[in-house]
């Protein structure tokens, strides 16, 4: 065949998948957001069977002869079609290990755990899901066996989220965030400074919060016409195309800023997704490049914007008149306070900015664990209670409080916790670059979100998965990876916010 037509069949499968993996994806986005419960076992058969699709058409014969010409020839390929190549041949070399039938299994498994989980969850019973943790952990244990690792198993789960993250990496990176943020927790709580937050958990009608996280929405420059919101049990984010980016939010009554920040969260999400340039959007380069850079933008709008006092002097006049009677007498100031106290608190996603990096660093340990089968599932929830005590202070009163919170165990998302960290830290080290070239703190006063989306799609959005973490790292702010501006930031913000 002429390399033309190598190219084009190549092409031809990628967007063959594209079609099926895009199928998958409204199953999915369709199951967690509200499609009836009595067809959760229809819905798992066909993704079953379509997930299948991909991994015989990624693993076929025509894709393999495909890659190996492609290989051969890539001096005369453009820069995308190597990349592509790339991409398909880690995949590609990622499954032919695992054995088809066992991975059709899998698929089949996680679909039914995260409708397990979701009712063990409120019923806060963790026998009901152990079961089905159990299998799964057997079964990507059984998978890294077969695909092999360096120095550590759970290096190779690592390294699906986070390309070139390692346990060695990642020891030392938990271990420096322990020996400044932990005893930074301790001074604060030793603080005499009280911070009020009782009106925030007023009672707030879910319709109207849903007005503010619409007004949220466009204010960060988020597309609605190539995007939306839903509601569903846990927030995330889906990506169809830079045209289709779906996010969701949970809305408590009783619980103002869980939606918004929530909301602000996924729209950082969101905007790297509708910001994918062009020339990549529908080819498997199309999507952030890890989840730790996906998890910087996301963090970025959350806490670096959105928890800064400029954000809401020029936000704060519209929560107010969406909230007269809850809030007309609350200063921004106290506002500000009330969204930036720290607390040792059970639940992840609802820890503040301080102590979030020891929830992940509970969930790390566990995996690591799990993973070495140095403890067994059934005894999770003493591990996690205990964990809990001795980085927290606090000992879940349930599971639903405890190990059930989280929905990615039963989603099979293992190795990838440890990308919220360093999301943070990600986050940190490209807000302290951008403020070189941008004076944020005006730019959020005044509402010009849209000059610091520009500065992130040229940076980073716009590359997708063209640039791989460490290059994106690099070439936006001159050096590697680097926790300082993380931790400087979290100092100087709660000494001042506690008058330490
Ligand atoms: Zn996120």
């Amino acid at each position: 065949m002429e390399l033309e037509q190598v190219k084009n069949k190549f092409y031809e499968i990628l967007e063959k998948n594209r079609a099926y993996n895009y199928s998958m994806s409204l199953i999915y986005w369709d199951g967690a957001t509200g499609a009836p419960k009595k067809a959760v076992d229809d819905r798992s058969k066909i993704l079953g069977i379509l997930a299948g699709e991909v991994f015989k058409l990624t693993l076929s014969q025509e894709m393999k002869e495909c890659l190996i010409a492609l290989e051969k020839e890539s001096d005369s390929l453009d820069k995308i079609t190597n990349a592509l190549v790339k991409e398909v041949r880690k995949k590609h070399d990622k499954f032919t290990k695992i054995p088809k039938e066992e991975y059709r299994e899998y698929v089949e498994l996680l679909s039914k755990s995260k409708v397990v989980w979701e009712e063990a969850k409120n019923k806060s019973d963790f026998s009901m899901f152990q079961p089905y943790l159990e299998k799964i952990i057997r079964t990507l244990r059984k998978f890294v066996e077969y695909r092999g690792y360096t120095s550590h198993p759970y290096n190779t789960l690592l390294d699906d989220y986070e390309p070139g993250m390692t346990v060695e990496k990642l020891d030392i990176f938990f271990n420096s965030l322990k020996e400044r943020i932990v005893p930074l927790v301790k001074r604060l709580q030793n603080s005499d400074k009280k911070i009020r937050t009782n009106f925030l958990n007023e009672t707030y009608p879910i319709e109207k919060q849903k007005e503010f996280s619409q007004y949220l929405l466009e204010k960060i420059s988020f597309d609605k016409e190539a995007g939306m919101i839903k509601e569903s049990e846990h927030p995330f984010t889906i990506d169809f195309s830079p045209r289709d980016v779906r996010i969701t939010t949970h809305y408590f009554e009783d619980n103002l800023i869980s939606a918004i920040y929530s909301t602000i969260h996924e729209g950082g999400h969101g905007l790297y997704e509708q910001n994918i340039g062009e020339d990549i959007a529908e080819t498997i380069l199309g999507t952030g490049t890890s989840m730790g850079i996906h998890e910087s933008q996301s963090r970025m709008y959350e806490n670096l914007f959105g928890r800064n006092i400029n954000f809401w002097r020029h936000l704060y006049p519209k929560l107010i008149e969406i909230f007269p009677e809850q809030l007309s007498n609350i200063s921004v100031n106290e506002f500000y306070e009330a969204v930036n106290k720290s607390e040792n608190s059970l639940v992840r996603i609802e820890a503040d900015e301080l102590t979030y990096s020891l929830h992940i660093m509970l969930r790390y340990e566990i995996e690591k664990m799990l993973i070495e089968g140095r403890i067994e599932v059934k005894d999770l929830p003493r591990v996690w209670n205990s964990k809990m005590e001795e980085y927290l202070g606090i000992i879940p009163p349930n599971d639903k409080k405890g190990v059930l919170q989280d929905v990615h165990w039963s989603d099979g998302l293992f190795g990838y916790f440890p990308s919220y960290a360093l999301g943070n830290v990600y986050a940190a080290q490209f807000e302290q670059t951008m403020r070189k070239s941008l004076d944020i703190d005006k730019l959020l006063m005044k509402g010009e979100f849209d000059k610091i989306l520009e500065w992130l799609r040229e940076k980073i959005h716009r590359h997708g998965s063209l640039k791989k973490p460490n290059e994106i790292i690099k070439d936006v702010t001159g050096e590697d990876l680097n926790p300082i501006y993380f931790i400087e930031y979290l100092e100087n913000k709660f000494e001042k916010l506690y008058n330490l």
